[in-house]
């Protein structure tokens, strides 16, 4: 066991930081929000909330696309005062195998019209399997593309650039491409999805990300260590607190919305777990010995209401599944900044990890690196 004091926050801090003309409240779990007709919101019942969208989903819809260059996009998700960033969906765009189709002119123009508060600049993740080549080759476009967003991203939009890499140096040499190009007040690291999905049972694949978050912090604190890191697709919160702890100040996941769609319902402390049957993914039941939430769909019923509600299938049961969801992530965060604000992160994450099977592992290793940089 490391011997870093509880009463400590690692990289992790608590500010106020204006974008857009906004305050950004961080730590922060960003929602990672796609436009579908049955997918819920969570910002209107759910406090402290703030939101990534995404600018292949939205360029896929015409209408929708056309709405929102109108309206603006706070208005089109009934926002209410919350962060809204856009990523470019550079992800997808790569996946579907149209990385070089993508004219990153048309993404900052979607971004501008919508008037989102962040704008994601567009960039190409670098898969394992790709040639040495092709990560050059990628790696140029997408600083090529941070130019482009810092030249054309207007009205007080930031533009978050976003670093990949898949080592500390790489992460090291990316971020000091990017330092030439601009001053930037929020940076992300991206690429680790693809990662996690590879192998989600191994520890050294996290004990690779954690390294590439903590390098990214360093190398940040060298220029301001007000700049804000955004840790994209973190998978389960329970992660994002090791990712705080490395010096992330916003983290984002879908799986808030993709458990709900499978039947999993997510515990403090335990992880996603299945309520149903139903589902495909071979996980455990839900603890119902353990289970106590206070989430707009559970507060103040008994077990088995819950647990029917959990169970129902169709979109009653997918948004009541997502909500709850969305409510226990948003929930960790505050007990985060709680913990922050007491200087005692490290007690926190202990208590929440230090006994679960999967990230008491992860949660030593991260411990034992901060002990040596902080
Ligand atoms: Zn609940």
């Amino acid at each position: 066991m490391s011997n870093i004091s509880n009463q400590s926050n690692g990289f992790a801090k608590q500010q106020t930081t204006k974008i857009h003309a906004k305050d950004f409240d961080t730590p922060t779990m960003m929602l990672t929000y796609s436009f579908r007709l049955n997918n819920p919101r969570p910002w209107k019942k759910i406090p402290n909330c703030s939101v990534m969208t995404n600018a292949y989903d939205i360029l896929q819809n015409g209408r929708l696309e056309n709405r929102i260059k109108t309206k603006g996009i706070h208005s089109e998700l009934e926002l209410n005062g919350e962060i809204c960033a856009m990523d470019s969906g550079g992800f997808q765009f790569i996946s579907r195998g149209e990385g070089e189709k993508i004219d990153p002119l048309k993404v900052i123009e979607l971004q501008n019209q919508s008037d989102v508060d962040i704008a994601v600049c567009l960039d190409y993740p670098i898969l394992q399997d790709f040639s040495q080549n092709k990560i050059e080759k990628l790696t140029q476009q997408s600083l090529e593309n941070i130019k482009l967003s810092n030249q054309h991203i207007k009205n007080g939009i930031e533009v978050m650039p976003v670093l990949h890499g898949r080592t500390t140096d790489e992460i090291r040499s990316f971020q000091n491409q990017v330092k030439k190009i601009g001053d930037f007040k929020i940076w992300g690291i991206g690429g680790l999805v693809p990662q996690m999905k590879q192998s989600s049972t191994s520890h050294k694949r996290y004990f690779s990300i954690i390294d590439r978050v903590i390098e990214a912090r360093k190398g940040l604190n060298k220029i301001d260590d007000n700049i804000l890191l955004h840790i994209f697709g973190v998978g389960s919160p329970l992660a994002g607190l090791l990712f705080l702890l490395s010096g992330a100040d916003s983290i984002e996941s879908i799986s808030w919305i993709m458990n709900a769609k499978y039947f999993l319902v997510y515990q403090d402390k335990i992880g996603a777990r299945k309520v149903s049957n139903k589902t495909t993914l071979c996980t455990t039941s839900v603890k119902w010995d353990e289970y106590n939430c206070t989430c707009p769909i559970c507060d103040n019923l008994d077990l088995s209401v819950i647990e029917e509600k959990m169970k129902a299938s169709g979109n009653i049961g997918f948004q009541n599944r997502a909500m709850h969801n969305a409510y226990v992530y948003q929930k960790i965060l505050v007990e985060a900044k709680e913990a922050i604000n007491e200087n005692r992160l490290v007690e926190l994450c202990k208590e929440k990890l230090g006994h679960h099977r999967f990230f008491k592992g992860i949660l030593n290793y991260t411990l034992k690196k901060l002990e040596n940089c902080l």
